[in-house]
């Protein structure tokens, strides 16, 4: 089984990922954690170039490209074999971040995006995608984005209020497998209902 976390800069995703890795190591569940763009080494050297902030002259088709391409190795290395070996895969963001930051936030559009991340996908869709549901107001508020922010955190408050409506539009279009966590709430609380979702899928 395949699951995604996806949502705004500084909705929490990545301290909840590391306590539902907790969870499913105490339960003994045979699982790998990942996250894009990354989760390779491939992958890894493209999220340096991305989220560089040397490289401000980047066109945003090539940095659409790029996550892409990072996203295409992912897959061939890591998250199809392991699902083939019966493993559970969750992946910190997939194809929903490039279709709200590129398709969206840098307004290449939603239709392109996918296209050129369907090449390299082939078909493969999370089972379930936990959407950390917080409004842009109060991620950039929150303090992450002023220490030492990457290419991307550095992006003006319009951007990331284009990247949520990106992202709202995206929960009408592919409402299937989306499970929205309401990322406002406490720790323990968003916690819960992440571990709720991944459940209610793991004894479907
Ligand atoms: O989630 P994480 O903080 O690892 O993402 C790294 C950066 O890449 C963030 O600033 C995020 O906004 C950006 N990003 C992006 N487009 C994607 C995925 C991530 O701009 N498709």
């Amino acid at each position: 089984l395949f699951i995604t976390l996806e949502g705004p800069d500084g909705s929490g995703k990545s301290t909840i990922i590391k306590l539902i890795s907790d969870y499913l190591r105490n339960k003994g569940i045979d699982f790998i954690v990942t996250r894009e763009p990354g989760g390779t080494q491939i992958g890894e050297e493209i999220r340096h170039i991305v989220l560089d902030e040397k490289n401000i002259n980047m066109g945003r088709e090539t940095e659409a490209l790029l996550y892409a391409a990072s996203r295409a190795q992912h897959i061939h290395e890591k998250i199809r074999p392991s699902l083939e070996e019966g493993k559970l895969v969750i992946c910190d963001r997939f194809l929903l971040s490039s279709l709200a930051y590129q398709g969206v936030g840098r307004g290449l559009g939603i239709k392109e995006v996918k296209a050129i991340n369907d090449f390299g996908i082939k078909g493969l869709n999370p089972d379930l995608i936990l959407f950390f549901h917080i409004d842009p107001e109060v991620t950039l508020s929150r303090k992450f984005l002023e220490d030492s922010p990457d290419r991307l955190e550095r992006e003006g408050n319009e951007f990331h209020k284009k990247v949520y409506e990106g992202y709202m539009e995206l929960l009408k279009l592919y409402p299937e497998n989306i499970k929205i966590i309401d990322a406002t709430k406490t720790i323990e609380e968003v916690l819960e209902e992440s571990i709720q979702k991944i459940e209610e899928l793991l004894t479907k």
